[in-house]
């Protein structure tokens, strides 16, 4: 195209700027530019952006990594009044990525921010003996109000076979990785049908039925013993897929979450591979799957703290007692969460006293939490006056940790 000091681009049929023809002279200009470290800045977030997402992204989705990417907190929305419809519908999606104009500063609720960055690093497992009590509701509020205050956050959904933190948190997940697990494969041609094999292994996840070896995948705990045992060298190891592990981010909250394959009962194995993945230092939220056996053990194992999540019903009682007994043999601290307070009775406060029990956080039995719920939205995304009460539960645990009466 012919050089032109007026641009006509719209009928330019060559488009070679594309290929870095300067068509008006403007090279030096924009190098002069990008001296300013602020347009500079932004050209390299914008650019890093397109490079990682360009085509897989919408462009809101742009927007909100390039803001991101920039570390900004908040973000304005300018738009015609012709389209407020739109720009209510932009501004309710922008607000679970973005604080809001108008939240309550912390220190006005005596939390000091920068106190409540200093805070421990711990890990804090968050568990019941029922499922369906809210845990994921206290795990996912309590980790996104902390991150709104700047404090480093993970959330770790260990619940491998029906994690849902990602429908609250709403995640953008940049990587997917198979998780396998390493089970014995028999070269039959090999093996001499002596049984040791079957013998060795504690689980009966290889017997030798009239001198054949045979393998049940589902029962083998990876242990290696058969392979060793075998004198002919006819046991070999080989991967088989149990599920995925995803990683990513919702907004400053840094996400990873186990997908167990429908009918595959190793759930722990994933676990351990979704724990794998913790963070060395801030915050880590893990989300136990529901019951007392052994996913939760080894989602909770090796947590700082444990808040066992229950509802004051006399099921939720009878699950919490044997969600304390669990803790308890564990020797692991732990405090209960009472959701829904003001349905059923009395007898799950009675229980905690008994046994001395601290009663560390009430969620009210509130219509609007359940809307709330039902649509996929955390409690301080509807009514924000909640988040003080997560920011407390924190700071609660962070200094007992810390060895100080709270
Ligand atoms: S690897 Fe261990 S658990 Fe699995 S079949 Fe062999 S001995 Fe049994
Ligand atoms: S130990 Fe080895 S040789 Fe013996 S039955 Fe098992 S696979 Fe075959």
């Amino acid at each position: 195209m012919k050089k032109s000091m007026s641009p006509q681009c719209g009928r330019c049929e060559s488009k070679e700027c594309r290929d870095g023809m300067d068509c008006f002279s403007q090279t030096s200009n924009h190098r002069q530019l990008y001296q300013d470290n602020h347009i500079a800045e932004l050209h390299k977030a914008a650019s890093a952006i397109e490079e990682r997402y360009y085509g897989k992204e919408t462009r809101l989705g742009e927007i909100i990594l390039f803001a991101k990417e920039l570390g900004y907190k908040k973000i304005g929305l300018a738009f015609c009044i012709g389209l407020s419809e739109e720009a209510k519908i932009i501004d309710e999606i922008l607000s679970k990525y973005f604080e809001k104009a108008g939240l309550q500063k912390t220190d006005s609720i005596g939390i000091n921010p920068t106190i409540l960055r200093s805070m421990l690093d711990m890990k804090i497992a968050i568990a019941s003996g029922k499922g369906g009590t809210g845990k994921t509701t206290i795990a996912t509020n309590l980790a996104y109000s902390i991150a709104q205050m700047g404090k480093a956050v993970q959330y770790l959904d260990c619940d491998v076979e029906e994690p849902n933190g990602h429908i609250f948190l709403k995640p953008y997940i940049k990587e997917t990785h198979d998780a396998t697990i390493t089970v014995p494969e028999v070269n039959t041609e090999l093996c001499d049908g002596c049984g040791k094999c079957g013998q060795l292994c504690q689980y009966s996840a290889i017997i030798c039925l009239k001198n054949t070896p045979l393998v049940f995948e589902q029962l083998c705990h990876s242990c290696g013993g058969c392979m060793l045992v075998c004198p002919t060298d006819a046991i070999t190891e080989t991967q088989k897929p149990i599920g995925f592990v995803d990683s990513g981010a919702a907004d400053s909250v840094k996400f990873v979450q186990g997908r167990l394959n429908v009918g595959d009962v190793r759930s722990p194995t994933l676990i351990k591979k979704v724990k794998e993945r913790t963070a060395n230092d801030g915050l880590v939220i893990i989300d136990a799957p529901p019951g007392t056996s052994c996913p939760v053990i080894e989602a909770i194992k090796g947590a700082d703290f444990c808040l066992l999540v229950t509802e004051p019903t006399p099921f939720g009682l009878n699950d919490l007692k044997l969600a304390v007994g669990m803790v308890r043999e564990l020797k692991l601290p732990f405090a209960v969460v009472i959701n829904r307070s003001g349905l059923g009775d009395e007898q799950v406060y009675q229980y905690c006293d008994k046994e001395s029990i601290e009663i560390i956080l009430e969620i009210p039995d509130d219509r609007r939490i359940a809307e709330a719920y039902s649509v996929g939205k955390m409690i301080i995304e509807v009514l924000p006056e909640y988040r003080n009460d997560f920011l407390r539960l924190y700071e609660s645990i962070s200094k007992r940790k810390a060895g100080q009466k709270v």
